[in-house]
């Protein structure tokens, strides 16, 4: 997997040091759906919560800045300020405009919405119309792709789409994400080319389509930013439903990556012979992290985690359930704060 900042390059420019890279700023992206009373738990945060959220952004000094300039500083290898929080919401619904929106852009917030063209094309209700997000971007908001539909994009035939393997995918993609791409930009102009992963799943020939066509990509895996975050399986906080207390939120705010290379698997599809599957990984800067690592896995906490020099090796001791779950593994860093790193997995039927 491509790192958002090439390597090569970084050492052709004599960019920062070994160590002034271990200590470079990342930046934590948050994941919103609806800003409501009414909607669905785990997808959603009250109005009110919402506004509390802001506040404790503020309250920690972080600055909040577009989407695109974050991944563009990462990239070229320049150094991020000391704390950077990315806002996104993804799906388009109506309550961005009612709720979120005039509280951000009370303060002057940036923020990127992905929206899936065809709900917008066809004005399903309670969905933002392309009029309202032309609105939206004057005032400081970035459009994202997710999608034309809001498809299970790697799950093939079992839910009616090519396979990524099959031949028929680079013709799915050019209209499923292209076609969307084309939509927006016609209608709100041309938008940086940012995609987010329905349902957060990915694989390995999608995440290759859109390196060639210049896309980064989000998943919903949690993990805050850096310099060499794989750039079509970056990671974003959930923060909505019970991701959304406080408590939850707060310590998410000043969380660092956990500077990792050589991962594997690179693909989260895991079938049911690797059910409980080993995840192993180096540790960028092991003299950073000389103490423990300890990952954990969806449904079954605290797993097995062996460490053997700068090379670490997770596996649940049960098979993970069908669909979607993570090994999320932290160390403790010489600042005091967590790193973090989060692998997502997809058990197919
Ligand atoms: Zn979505």
């Amino acid at each position: 997997m491509k790192p958002l900042r090439a390597l090569a390059l970084w050492v052709t420019l004599g960019g920062l040091s070994t160590l002034a890279l271990a200590q470079a700023p990342g930046a934590v992206v948050l994941q919103y759906h609806f800003v409501a009373e009414d909607t669905p738990f785990s997808t959603s945060v009250s109005p009110a919560r919402f506004a509390e959220h802001l506040d404790a952004i503020e309250a920690l000094g972080a600055q909040v800045l577009p989407l695109q300039d974050i991944l563009a500083t990462l990239r070229a290898g320049r150094t991020l300020p000391e704390k950077v929080v990315a806002i996104t919401f993804d799906d388009a619904y109506e309550s961005i405009a009612l709720a979120a929106h005039p509280r951000l852009r009370a303060r002057g917030w940036p923020y990127t919405i992905f929206v899936n063209t065809e709900p917008l094309d066809q004005r399903h209700g309670g969905f933002l119309t392309w009029d309202d997000l032309r609105k939206l971007v004057a005032e400081g908001a970035t459009v994202g792709n997710h999608g034309l539909r809001h498809d299970y994009m790697v799950r093939g035939a079992a839910v009616g789409l090519p396979t990524p393997e099959s031949p028929a995918y680079a013709a799915y993609l050019r209209k499923q994400v292209a076609g969307a791409q084309a939509r927006i930009d016609a209608e709100l102009g041309p938008q940086p080319k940012l995609f987010a992963y329905p349902y957060g799943e990915y694989a390995p020939p999608l995440e290759r389509w859109l390196a060639e066509a210049g896309y980064a990509a989000f998943g919903q895996h949690s993990g805050p930013l850096w310099a060499e975050s794989p750039a079509q399986a970056l990671p974003r906080f959930p923060a909505s439903g019970p991701y959304g207390a406080l408590e939850s939120l707060r310590p998410k705010l000043s969380m660092r990556a956990l500077a990792i290379e050589h991962a594997s698997p690179e693909d989260m599809r895991v079938g049911d012979a690797d059910a409980a599957p080993v995840f192993s990984f180096a540790l960028r800067f092991p003299e950073v992290h000389p103490g423990p690592v300890q990952c954990y896995a969806t449904g079954e906490g605290a797993i097995p985690t062996r460490r053997n020099g700068a090379r670490i090796t997770a596996q649940a001791p049960k098979a993970l359930a069908k669909g979607r779950s993570r090994y999320n593994c932290t160390a403790q860093g010489p600042d005091g704060r967590w790193h973090w790193v989060s692998q997502p997995f997809l058990r197919l039927n």
